[in-house]
């Protein structure tokens, strides 16, 4: 299966990209976890992606594109892949159809999940993320608190809030989602792919999931 996770920041769409890569067996390829991993090794890819994620800018398009070209040409991503942060511009949706169509491909959904601001806002302030592992916690929704503070459950790794969960930052991300990415939307509805899933802070992620396979016909 080939699917795209396409939602605001804060919307859920991380957490959800774990479950279906889980339950149906598919590479998750997040370029925010890519960047976030170019960044902490210090690379030249890392470093300049880590200048537009503090400020809560997109990465440009041809240095995002590349990256993800390289990454799909993995052996474990030729049956199948589910992308989580990519495509976010309309020129990233273009580059990725080319390089599907080279590749003989087709996507078979593009799975939305749609929060109100007020939601992800708050969602997003509470958010805290395992500095080794990745995983997400949120220390005010009593289903999503770690056990003990500040550890991840998994691992036994540090929590932290990422630089660009502070509210100014939030704000930038959202103005920024609206502007480019939320046109997607309409652009994968437009190929009959968009299945839409709404979700609210009064749900859980297992709520979310089942809407999600719901959405999919899973
Ligand atoms: P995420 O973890 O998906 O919220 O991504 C964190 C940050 O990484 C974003 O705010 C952008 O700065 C950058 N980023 C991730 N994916 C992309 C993309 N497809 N295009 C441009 N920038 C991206």
């Amino acid at each position: 299966m080939r699917l795209v996770l396409l939602g605001a920041p804060g919307a859920g769409k991380g957490t959800q990209a774990k479950l279906l890569a889980e339950k149906f067996k598919m590479p998750h390829i997040s370029t925010g976890d890519m960047f976030r991993a170019a960044a902490s090794a210090d690379t030249p890819i890392g470093k300049e992606a880590q200048t537009f994620m503090q400020a809560g800018a997109l990465v440009p398009d041809n240095v995002v594109i590349g990256l993800v070209q390289e990454r799909l040409a993995k052996e474990d991503a030729k049956t199948g892949f589910l992308l989580d942060g990519f495509p976010r511009t309309v020129i990233q949706a273009n580059a990725l159809d080319e390089m599907l169509r080279t590749a003989g491909q087709k996507l078979d959904a593009v799975v939305s999940i749609d929060v109100s601001e007020q939601d992800l806002i708050e969602r997003l302030s509470s958010r805290r993320t395992c500095r080794k592992c990745g995983a997400i916690y949120n220390i005010v929704f009593e289903s999503q608190k770690p056990k003990a503070e500040g550890v991840c459950d998994r691992c036994g790794g540090e929590l932290y809030q990422r630089s660009d969960e502070m509210p100014a930052v939030i704000k930038e991300r959202l103005r920024v989602y609206n502007k480019n990415t939320a046109p997607l939307v309409d652009y994968y509805r437009g190929k009959g792919l968009l299945r839409p899933v709404v979700a609210s802070n009064s749900m859980t992620p297992q709520d979310v999931f089942a809407a999600v396979l719901k959405a999919l016909g899973a």
